[in-house]
């Protein structure tokens, strides 16, 4: 196909606004896939998204279109995961697009997520074209929608708005028609040296490590020397082709083209996202400036509730299917050997849970969610050194500690203006501290600057219902900033238990204790004996409960027995107590469910 009949674009939209009905309905039109096919939204075709209605892989198809002008064009539509954890997916797609197409949701107007997107694509330096979806729903606010876009940019100003609804297919021609007409060809020299971009890769275990690639420059055939210029790494082709969406092999992918490639090699850490591919023969003298995947923020034990051996495999192959995923080995007294994972966000922590039971049926046990502190020592030579901590067991006693930073994220939340009160109410309980606050017509954005500990799910699920639904929230990393943090201990029969020690904030330790060892009363297995539990901070003990024995006192006096018997039970109980002390607690999951819900 000529350059001139080739658009590779990208879908951007705030969750639910409609991308993946869309993507469908593109398909649907060009006949890419059959309508039973279709039913079962192609684009999200991993159990996980189906759940959540969200896109966590970006997934890839060429559809070809038979424009007004008579021509065929090559649409080569890449999808972009729809979750506020998962920018880096979304820049990967943009970086492999020419242009985007940025849909609105009617019924809810621009949203957080919806200018977070456009701004990766500004950077990307893509052509937008703005879309307002669900003009058939009775809710839809067209014009107010149009408003608000003409507002995110100069360009979007002037751009031309379609409308249309993904639902019912109206006004999709056109949407066809103004990819073609309003976004652009790509660009490129078949006959320069290779340069690819991998924009996704996945690994299989007989074939190896799969790319999706976008080829800027040169052309590709099947046993061509390839080199990967990150990684210096060479291999030949084994097999390439085009996305339809399936891997439908071809002879040759041109400069321009979007496919996939075999590439054979079975270390997948030798094959990075952002990587360059180019021939060995003849380098291209520029590599793409390589993108890193981002740094986990949200870090959690990951420890097995059967066996260790099948969780270390499936946790290993989860890490090269999502580089953003990382695990480190680390034991716990308590819970024996196993991970620490680092995470994107929550939901990204919740994501991969899911995805080890659904694709490798392996149930993890995770501990309380916490973030990476600096933490300056007081004996420090240099002031400006620092001990980076992601595990609380490893958090220094208080002795020895300056002070700790923690990290602060700026976040944008759009919510209409009846629910302003209750939503600044709530972020201000998680400790936001509002920076900006900024009038939308009927929406209203608030900046706040908020510690990003403090992102969990009670706070998501705060917002949604103060809001009944409708306040956006998109997040950026801001900086370390000073914290008044410490760390809890907690202690069973009077030793410490180090999966459940955390760090707190200072200010919510006095209620916060309280609340946990109460919850840790009614979830802590019971045994035999009465089990004493503490919560210690900076050496004091703030709060005390017992978790009661699971049966009565067998010596109790009202207790029917023979003076013989009682003496052999309480011999027993004291038997109990003595191994008692070897705190071979056990620790369910319900326990750190339980401590998550505290607020
Ligand atoms: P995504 O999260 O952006 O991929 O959104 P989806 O495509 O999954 O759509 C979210 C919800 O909006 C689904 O329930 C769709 O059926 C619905 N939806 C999508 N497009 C339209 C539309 O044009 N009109 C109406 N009424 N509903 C739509
Ligand atoms: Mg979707």
């Amino acid at each position: 196909m000529e350059l001139t009949h080739i658009r590779n674009f990208s879908i951007i939209a705030h969750i639910d606004h409609g991308k993946s009905t869309l993507a469908d309905q593109i398909m649907a039109v060009t006949q890419t896939v059959s309508a039973r096919q279709l039913s079962d939204q192609l684009l999200d075709d991993l159990t996980v998204e189906k759940n959540h209605g969200v896109t966590v892989k970006a997934r890839t198809a060429r559809n070809l279109y038979q424009a007004d002008d008579g021509h065929v064009y090559e649409l080569n539509l890449i999808d972009t995961p729809g979750h506020v954890d998962f920018n880096y997916e979304v820049e990967k797609s943009l970086a492999a697009s020419d242009g985007a197409i940025l849909l609105v949701d009617a019924t809810q107007g621009v949203q957080a997520q919806t200018v977070a997107n456009l701004r990766l694509a500004e950077q990307a330096g893509l052509v937008i074209l703005p879309v307002i979806n669900k003009i058939d729903s009775v809710n839809a606010q067209i014009a107010a929608t149009e408003k608000q876009i003409r507002q995110l940019n100069p360009e979007l100003a002037q751009a031309p708005i379609l409308q249309i609804s993904a639902k019912t297919g109206q006004g999709v021609p056109e949407v066809l028609e103004a990819i073609v007409h309003y976004l652009p060809a790509p660009q490129g020299q078949v006959q320069a040296p290779l340069k690819a971009l991998i924009f996704d890769s996945v690994y299989d275990p007989f074939k190896g490590v799969i790319v999706n690639l976008r080829l800027f420059d040169g052309q590709l055939q099947q046993n061509d020397q390839l080199q990967l210029m990150a990684s210096q790494k060479t291999f030949h082709v084994h097999e390439l082709g085009i996305l339809t969406p399936d891997r439908t092999p071809t002879t040759t992918l041109k400069a321009g083209d979007v496919g996939y490639l075999i590439t054979g090699i079975k270390d997948p850490q030798q094959v990075r996202v952002g990587d360059t591919i180019t021939s060995v023969n003849h380098p291209t003298a520029q590599p793409f400036p390589g993108y890193q995947p981002p740094k986990p923020t949200v870090f959690t034990g990951l420890y097995p509730v059967k066996d260790y051996k099948t969780l270390k495999e499936a946790l290993q192959k989860l890490t090269l299917n999502d580089p953003s995923f990382q695990i480190s080995p680390e034991t716990s007294d308590a819970l024996g050997p196993g991970f620490r994972g680092g995470f994107l966000g929550i939901f990204h922590l919740q994501i991969i849970k899911e995805r080890l039971l659904n694709e490798f049926g392996v149930e993890v046990l995770t501990t309380v969610p916490n973030v990476t502190y600096h933490v300056h020592l007081a004996e420090a030579a240099d002031p400006k050194q620092f001990l980076t901590v992601n595990n609380p067991v490893r958090f220094p006693d208080f002795s020895q500690i300056n002070y700790v930073t923690e990290p602060i994220l700026r976040a944008t939340i759009v919510t209409p203006e009846n629910t302003v009160n209750n939503v600044m109410k709530w972020t201000e309980h998680y400790k936001g501290v509002l920076m900006d606050i900024q009038n939308q017509g009927q929406l209203i954005k608030l900046i706040y600057k908020i510690p990003l500990s403090e992102l969990d799910y009670n706070f998501f699920s705060r917002l949604k219902s103060t809001s009944h639904g409708y306040a956006s929230l998109s997040t950026k990393f801001l900086d370390y900033e000073p914290a008044d943090v410490v760390r809890l201990d907690v202690r069973v029969n009077y030793s410490r238990v180090d999966a459940l020690t955390f760090i707190i904030h200072r200010p919510d330790a006095p209620q916060l204790t309280q609340k946990l060892v109460t919850k840790l009363k009614y979830t802590i297995p019971r045994r035999l004996y009465p089990m004493p539990v503490q919560a210690v901070v900076e050496g004091k003990v703030l709060a005390r409960v017992d978790v009661p024995p699971l049966r009565k006192n067998a010596a109790a006096n009202n207790e029917k027995r023979s003076i013989s018997k009682k003496q052999a039970l309480l011999r027993r109980q004291n038997l109990n107590k003595r191994q008692a002390a070897h705190n071979d607690i056990e620790l369910p999951q319900e326990v750190f469910n339980a401590i998550l819900d505290l607020e």
